[in-house]
């Protein structure tokens, strides 16, 4: 194999296999590294991608791109220990092109999209792990990075490198690009995968044909800590995750294996998992420090995107790991035509990145991380009081309806301040973007 690339991408997941594609589809020599013995192997997942985004890059993907369902039923449960307060949205035109949000297997996905870099010319080698960057001695101004180095001691030269090596990212941190990462700005979800017959998983999930649904659960799952539990339908499979900040999880000394079999214990959940045989376990962080947290994205010769440059914006992450992979793409295919690969001209990617419509929404997300340390209760307290609220409600006693209505405000006000209530439901709708 030649060892000098026009390009060099370090991990295959979405971002790195995006901008493998468009460097490929350019015309230039690109390498793509990944550590796993296939793309996708050390991936996981709720989940979902995102069709729009998703066609933007691979037009009418759905023709061939290997998918389980596509989602038309949301559902958004608030549970207590024998109790569920529900809210969902269904609509059919979601279960037809172009489609909204895609179920797929994280590990057949990821193959597919590298296939995609390959069958551009990309040059993909698996179980190559990057333990290196290998740097040009400026004798003034910052070092140039001009290649990477693999753990068995083989070295690859090229004009550029992207790093789309996930959350984990150390060769970012070693470039000096960013910072250790702190635990209150990472969740940590644990995934169980479960076999149950299509018709009855049909049946279970009021499904017909291809529509999928996702069920999202907070408050009883995560016991405590800011998290979320849910489930998302394939084919015949249903994926279960459960999960929450690591700092909360380790302050309460809870892991999330843990908490998903709570979860499963569940009443509501028990049901819905009835007979359906486990088959796969999996564990992995999402970074969740938004804008605070984003690296510096460029340097000479190197950019950084995907999860390794904190591209995710509430439950967006894979469509914002493709749309950085194909900007930083992009943009060394300019630079690959100006024959400039300085930290000036590459720039032009962190101005990208500045201009789109997530990077709006990141910044605008703001705070959340002083919310969510200051509040650590507010998913727990809210799935109560909302429980409290139903079991009362629907209730049926011997009293007035008035005095119902007056019991109903005494139990909401002991567990806690009505105005605190208001406050942790509009936090919930600004930031969590639970659904
Ligand atoms: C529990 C959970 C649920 C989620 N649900 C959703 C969802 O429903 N929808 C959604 O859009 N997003 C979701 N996300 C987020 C989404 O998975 C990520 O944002 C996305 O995978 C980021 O893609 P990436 O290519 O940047 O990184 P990754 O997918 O993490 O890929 C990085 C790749 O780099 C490789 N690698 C790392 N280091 C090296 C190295 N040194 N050398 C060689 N290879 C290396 C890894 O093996 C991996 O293949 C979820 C995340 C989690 C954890």
């Amino acid at each position: 194999m030649q060892d000098t690339y026009d390009a060099i991408v370090v991990g295959a997941g979405p971002s790195g296999s995006v901008a493998a594609y468009m460097m490929a589809r350019g015309g230039l020599k690109v390498l793509l590294l990944e550590r796993g013995p296939h793309p996708g192997s050390k991936n996981m997942f709720g989940g979902t991608i995102y069709a729009l985004p998703t066609a933007d890059i691979f037009p009418e993907f759905w023709k061939d791109a290997p998918w389980e369902r596509f989602v038309t039923t949301e559902y958004l449960y608030f549970l207590d220990d024998d109790s569920a307060f529900q809210i969902g949205f269904t609509n059919m035109v979601y279960g037809k092109p172009p489609y909204n949000k895609v179920v797929v297997h994280r590990g057949v996905f990821d193959r597919w999209v590298a296939q995609k870099a390959v069958n551009e010319g990309a040059v993909l080698q698996t179980n190559a792990l990057v333990t290196n960057l290998i740097y040009e001695k400026s004798l003034f101004g910052r070092d140039k990075v001009q290649g990477v180095q693999l753990d068995n001691g083989c070295i690859y030269y090229a004009d550029a490198v992207i790093l789309c090596e996930g959350i984990n990212s150390f060769l970012t941190k070693q470039a000096g690009l960013r910072t250790d990462i702190p635990a209150e700005t990472v969740k940590l979800y644990a995934k169980q995968v479960f076999r149950l017959p299509r018709s009855i998983l049909e049946d279970r999930f009021h499904l017909e044909g291809d529509e999928g649904a996702i069920y999202a659960f907070t408050g009883y799952p995560t016991a405590g800590v800011i998290g979320k539990a849910g489930i998302w339908t394939g084919k015949e499979t249903l994926a279960l995750i459960t999960g929450g900040f690591l700092d909360q999880l380790a302050e309460k000394r809870m892991s999330p294996y843990e908490l998903l079999e709570r979860t499963k214990r569940h009443p509501l959940i028990r049901r819905l998992l009835k007979d359906a045989e486990p088959i796969e376990y999996a564990a992995h962080m999402i970074p969740k420090g938004g804008f605070k947290m984003i690296p510096q994205l460029y340097d000479h010769h190197l950019l950084i995107a995907g999860d390794a440059a904190t591209m995710v914006s509430g439950r967006r992450g894979t469509d914002l790991a493709m749309l950085s992979g194909k900007m930083a793409g992009e943009t060394i295919l300019q630079a690959h035509a100006k024959g400039d690969f300085s930290q000036k001209i590459l720039s032009n990617y962190g101005w990208k990145i500045n201009q789109s419509f997530f990077m709006t929404d990141i910044r605008k997300k703001r705070g959340t991380d002083k919310y969510v340390a200051k509040y650590q209760d507010s998913d727990y307290l809210i799935s109560r009081a909302m429980n409290e609220f139903g079991s009362e409600f629907f209730h049926v006693g011997m009293g007035t309806e008035q005095d119902k209505m007056k019991k109903i405000q005494q139990e909401l006000k002991q567990i806690q301040l009505p105005l605190k209530s208001f406050e942790d439901v509009w936090q919930a709708l600004r930031h969590w973007e639970v659904l």
